[in-house]
């Protein structure tokens, strides 16, 4: 899998919920760490599902990503490495986050919160003599909120994850329109640049429909790579571990492989 030669920041975003944002922030990540890349999930949704995922404890009393978004608590006090795989490290999300998308609005440079701590913590990692962060995932809450604005304003690349069912491209212009707002006024660096189908079931056509439509709206972001619909990959958050390592061999494992590699690759 090769290097990206500086760090890639990645927004997973979809206002939809239940469309596998989580569960392909984490399961790519974990890919990519598998392969010795250095990776870093920033969860940012409440439910903490990403920092589940991934082994990290997230109960209230744990410092997160609330206390760097609002009090400004070095983003390294917070990071933790996953027991799941090397390289693999987490800021996790409590319940406390819920109330950040309203507490952020009477703070200075609101929008901008979470890049700084992603710059200074990079800083901080080089200060330290620690190897540098290959790929970074920021996963969304289901909400275009100013949670998602932070994590949209601290990313160069938009992940979209899609569900192919019905509605499946439903609500996806109003995310392109946020995206392009951000762009335009926030985020000059901000693209999509990648969308992966994921929960396809092979047996129905309306999977099959659903993945041609969305690939002739967009040619050029639709991985090749396709996630199966897989028990497997619904069982392992309970295991506290993404299907990399809970299931290696399993179908959703090996899809999600072969979209870390092509995301990879595509890297440059
Ligand atoms: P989101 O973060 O967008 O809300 P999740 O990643 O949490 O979505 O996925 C929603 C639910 O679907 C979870 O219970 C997850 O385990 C399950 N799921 C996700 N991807 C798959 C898949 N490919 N096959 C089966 N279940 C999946
Ligand atoms: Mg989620």
């Amino acid at each position: 899998m090769p290097t990206p030669g500086r760090t890639r920041i990645m927004t997973v975003a979809n206002q939809k919920g239940g469309v596998g944002k989580t569960t392909t922030a984490v399961n790519i990540a974990a890919a990519l760490a598998a392969a010795g890349l250095q990776v870093l999930v920033i969860d940012m949704d409440p439910q903490g599902n990403a920092s589940t995922a991934l082994g990290i404890n997230h109960r209230a009393e744990v410092e997160s990503i609330y206390d760097v978004l609002i009090d400004d608590v070095p983003l390294a006090e917070v990071v933790a490495a996953s027991p799941d795989l090397d390289n693999l490290y987490c800021a996790p999300a409590t319940i406390h986050l819920a109330g950040a998308d309203l507490e952020l609005v009477s703070l200075v440079a609101r929008e901008q919160r979470l890049r700084k701590a992603i710059a200074a913590y990079v800083d901080y990692r080089e200060r330290e003599g620690l190897p540098r962060l290959d790929y970074v995932f920021i996963d969304c809450p289901p909400s275009l909120g100013l949670l998602t604005v932070n994590a949209f304003c601290a990313a160069s690349e938009v992940l979209i994850p899609i569900q192919c069912e019905y509605y499946a491209l439903e609500g996806l212009s109003q995310l392109l329109n946020n995206v392009s707002m951000i762009q335009k006024h926030l985020n000059g660096d901000l693209a999509v640049s990648t969308i992966l189908l994921t929960m396809y079931d092979g047996r129905t056509n309306l999977a099959a429909q659903v993945a041609a439509d969305v690939r002739e709206h967009f040619p050029d972001l639709v991985l090749k790579a396709v996630i199966p619909r897989s028990v497997r990959i619904s069982e392992a958050p309970s295991f506290q571990q993404t299907v990399m390592t809970y299931d290696p061999s399993s179908t959703g494992a090996l899809g999600y492989l072969e979209a870390a590699a092509e995301l990879a690759e595509r890297a440059n």
